[in-house]
């Protein structure tokens, strides 16, 4: 301490004339500064090979060991606690008290090493990401994990470009995707006729006399909402605005059905809007409101608001499906990226690997836990995966179904929250599908293995005991014991009733349980 340290520069100059040959004395009269200098450049790039400061011993720390776990546990229980609060609650224990500075710079190093965890995770993910592109020979894969729409964006921009069929390895276990040998005639409801439909379209003038194409001024107001992030409700409005200032009659669309229909958009998703209180669906009364009218509602014919709706969307899953395949063709087919243990070598799927036409498997999964959580509303989800997509494509957010969100403030009723992904999924499976990839038809064959959840999730869309309740086990008919003592049922292993549960037995339960409801609410 109290050493002035010299320049780095200096440093470097002393040592690149001890290495031209200068002796230490030269160096010292040629640089002014002190022999001993010299001497302790020379030996620091010889040890560290550069000719930066060394880190000093600094400050002696105020917050050291275990004090700092207290504090790191004090930041991480409540997020959002002041420094000023923190420290209060941290001279309580200390012996010898701190400042708000030092509480607060510690926080902020809490935060970067939070930080630091990202990062590695993101380098991981590269990592990941490269190693899946070389695998690919060099191909570009590069797209981050949020790019959704770039597989189906080539495909619409060039349905008839062939450029690259899939490989046709023919491995007898593995999902095999086999070209048809099939040609679009006009009973095809492929993208020509649409596209014939969308091209008059296209040509209309915005107003007569207008050089101004319908389509190309919806174009361009659309990309200026999405690149300022104007709400749904505010474009609506300013086209409003915008057709009052036009020549009359004009044919700018105020609508999002009409903007959708100038630009070639189909929707791929259905909203349904029910009543959180008896699960029917809403109708619609005057000015967009709703009304619930079922006859027994505690909320009949009311004015219903915001937190009183469930809105249930379903999504195509076909269209899906087609845009992963298209994104990840590269994958497919290729065997040497399946791990061993994978499912496609396990039993079930091999048995079921008899049909010649190419397979799509779905793992169906979903978490007890709402995926979002405000205040008023939750949004709980149904996701399916592809076995067909090595890991770790297979896991990755863009290559997820999503079947069906449900956002209310009440819980999913499973019912009403699976009916119609379950109908769909049950025509796909019976009545098989079709997808285009590059211009080329498949046959699909659908099927689904697997419903992967948590238990409170398994409970809630099985209708049956959660994991703490009596008769809990899914597969034995085990009835567990109330433990007094640790507040907590349990199943001892030496009462075990390992008789397996029956579906028949199971449909038995689920009525007594429906007749032991109906006698409590009379
Ligand atoms: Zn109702
Ligand atoms: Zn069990």
């Amino acid at each position: 301490m109290g050493k002035k340290p010299i320049d780095r520069f200096i440093r470097a100059w002393a040592v690149a004339l001890y290495n031209a040959d200068f002796n230490q004395v030269d160096i010292s009269k040629e640089l002014k500064i002190s022999r001993c200098c010299v001497q302790n450049a020379i030996k620091k790039f010889k040890n560290h090979g550069h000719y930066n400061d060394t880190k000093r011993s600094g400050h002696p720390k105020k917050v050291t060991g275990y004090d700092i776990r207290y504090l790191k546990k004090l930041v991480h229980g409540n997020g959002r606690v002041s420094a000023g609060k923190i420290t209060s609650e941290l001279n309580i224990s200390f012996p010898k008290p701190v400042s708000v500075v030092t509480v607060r710079r510690k926080m902020l190093r809490f935060k970067a090493s939070v930080s630091k965890k990202t990062k590695a995770r993101r380098l991981q993910r590269r990592q990941q990401r490269e190693i899946l592109n070389h695998l690919l020979g060099n191909y570009d894969t590069s797209e981050s994990d949020d790019e959704i729409n770039v597989g189906r964006n080539d495909y619409n921009q060039s349905p008839e470009c062939e450029s690259r069929t899939l490989s046709l390895n023919t491995t007898s276990c593995l999902p095999l995707h086999e070209l048809m040998n099939y040609e679009n005639d006009e009973f095809d409801n492929v993208h020509s006729f649409n596209d014939h439909l969308l091209d008059i379209d296209n040509g209309t003038p915005l107003f007569n006399g207008s050089l101004i194409t319908v389509k190309k001024a919806v174009r361009q107001l659309c990309s200026f909402f999405t690149d300022f992030n104007i709400n749904k409700r505010t474009a609506v409005h300013l086209l409003r605005i915008i057709k009052t200032l036009l020549p009359k009659p004009n044919r700018l669309p105020t609508s999002w059905k009409a903007i959708m229909k100038v630009l070639g958009h189909v929707s791929t998703s259905r909203t349904t809007f029910l009543c959180s209180s008896c699960f029917h669906r809403c109708e619609k009364g005057r000015y967009g409101s709703k009304l619930c009218q079922n006859e027994r509602c505690s909320l009949k014919n009311r004015t219903m608001k915001t937190i009183d709706i469930v809105e249930l969307v379903h999504l195509d899953i076909r269209s899906q499906i087609q845009a992963i395949l298209v994104r990840n063709q590269l994958l497919l087919n290729r065997k040497d990226l399946y791990p061993m243990t994978d499912v496609c070598f396990g039993e079930y799927y091999q048995s079921q690997s008899s049909t010649t036409t190419n397979r799509i498997t779905l793992i169906v999964h979903t978490d007890g836990a709402p995926l979002v959580k405000l205040s008023k509303q939750s949004i709980w989800s149904c996701f399916a995966s592809l076995v067909e997509l090595p890991p770790p494509a297979r896991d990755y957010h863009k290559n997820t179904v999503i079947l069906s969100l449900w956002t209310s403030k009440v819980k999913p009723d499973p019912d009403t929250f699976l009916h119609e992904t379950i109908e769909e999924l049950k025509l796909l499976i019976n009545n098989g599908t079709s997808i285009f990839i590059n211009g080329q038809e498949y046959e699909i064959t659908l099927r689904t293995q697997y419903f992967v959840s948590d238990l409170p999730a398994k409970a809630l869309f099985c209708k049956t005991m959660n994991f703490n309740g009596y008769s809990a086990c899914s597969e034995y008919c085990s009835t567990g014991e109330w433990s007094a003592e640790n507040n907590i049922v349990v199943y001892p292993f030496t009462r075990n009733n390992l008789t397996p549960r029956t579906h028949s037995a199971y449909l038995d339960a689920a009525k007594e349980a429906q007749k032991d409801q109906l006698r409590e609410r009379p």
